[in-house]
């Protein structure tokens, strides 16, 4: 049964996620279960969006429970403390797909990427609901979909923890506020007004090429208001960070050729202190294990299969020199 283990040592997580990559694509296999979908609606010549339970025709984005879900209420097990920290990797993982067709998504519309950004947004409102969800990770593992076949989409998991990512860089914010009462990325904002790591700026959002980059290829796409809840973004500042989202996408991969992750950093949605300022990163990857392990501080896979692959392997070198 899938666990998550706690790393006394690093603040990292492990969480054993024991699937074969990829999975068979849900939607083109009509293997998926979704809850609900999106689709824009045009009346009057005013567009807006309408969320809709079941479609199985008429949607553009569709919401659903991950096939092999990183965390669900449904595994069980052992609760452990010291020090093998561990737990049944309980919780609610839903994967929000973007259109019918398989494709990167720096080639998506504009539409597209504001409707998913919509349907995250619903997603996360219902998550958030949840007593026992702690955090919620919102990230694109992979802009090529590889582990589903090509198919894009997004997932938005809630976990029963904060990850270590997120829970450091909160207590960055909180250090700020006490000694310089300031927040260090509105101070980014002032700077950049004349600096010169602004890529892109429109009235809400901002894109900048960090000052000391903690990633390959790292952007950093802010909001201009400091204190923004992913849950109460309007219309018009979805529909200007599917815009920013998606040229900066393009820009990424036009450089590098290389898949990339796109992160969000919330607040813990149960969290009502405003020293932390949401922001979303985007960076280069070269598997889904580095998107989870860049972006939240998450280790996927099966560590007991690895440890005993280096184990054996190491007898043999053993053998080898010593002929032991
Ligand atoms: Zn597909
Ligand atoms: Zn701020």
């Amino acid at each position: 049964m899938p666990q998550i283990r706690y790393d006394n040592i690093t603040g990292v997580s492990h969480i054993q996620w024991d699937v074969s990559f990829p999975i068979k694509c849900p939607i083109c296999n009509n293997e998926f279960n979704s809850i609900f979908s999106i689709s824009k609606q045009s009346i009057n010549r005013s567009n807006f969006l309408r969320i809709k339970k079941d479609d199985i025709e008429g949607w553009d984005v569709l919401v659903g429970e991950h096939p092999q879900p990183l965390v669900d209420d449904k595994y069980t097990g052992e609760w452990n403390d010291w020090p093998y920290k561990s737990e049944p990797a309980k919780g609610k993982h839903y994967s929000v797909f973007i259109g019918k067709e398989h494709r990167p998504f720096h080639e998506l519309s504009k539409d597209q990427v504001y409707e998913t950004l919509y349907a995250i947004q619903e997603t996360y409102k219902k998550l958030s609901d949840l007593n026992r969800i702690i955090y919620i990770a919102v990230i694109m593992l992979s802009a090529y979909g590889t582990d589903m076949e090509g198919h894009p989409h997004f997932e938005v998991i809630g976990l029963p923890f904060v990850p270590k990512t997120i829970n450091e860089e909160m207590n960055k914010f909180m250090k700020s506020f006490e000694e310089k009462n300031s927040c260090p990325i509105c101070e980014v904002i002032k700077a950049e007004e004349s600096g010169s790591k602004l890529i892109y700026s429109n009235e809400n959002w901002l894109a900048y090429y960090p000052w000391s980059p903690s990633r390959i290829n790292e952007i950093r796409i802010t909001s201009t208001a400091h204190y923004k809840p992913i849950t109460k973004l309007t219309q018009k500042e979805l529909q200007d960070l599917a815009f920013i989202l998606l040229t900066v996408s393009k820009t990424l991969y036009n450089i590098t050729k290389s898949d990339y992750a796109i992160v969000f950093h919330l607040l813990p949605p149960k969290r009502t202190v405003t020293y932390f300022h949401n922001y979303i990163q985007i960076f280069t990857v070269n598997n889904i294990v580095e998107s989870l392990l860049n972006g939240f501080g998450i280790y996927i896979g099966n560590s007991d299969i690895e440890s005993k692959k280096i184990i054996s392997g190491f007898k043999s070198v053993l053998k080898e020199m010593v002929g032991l």
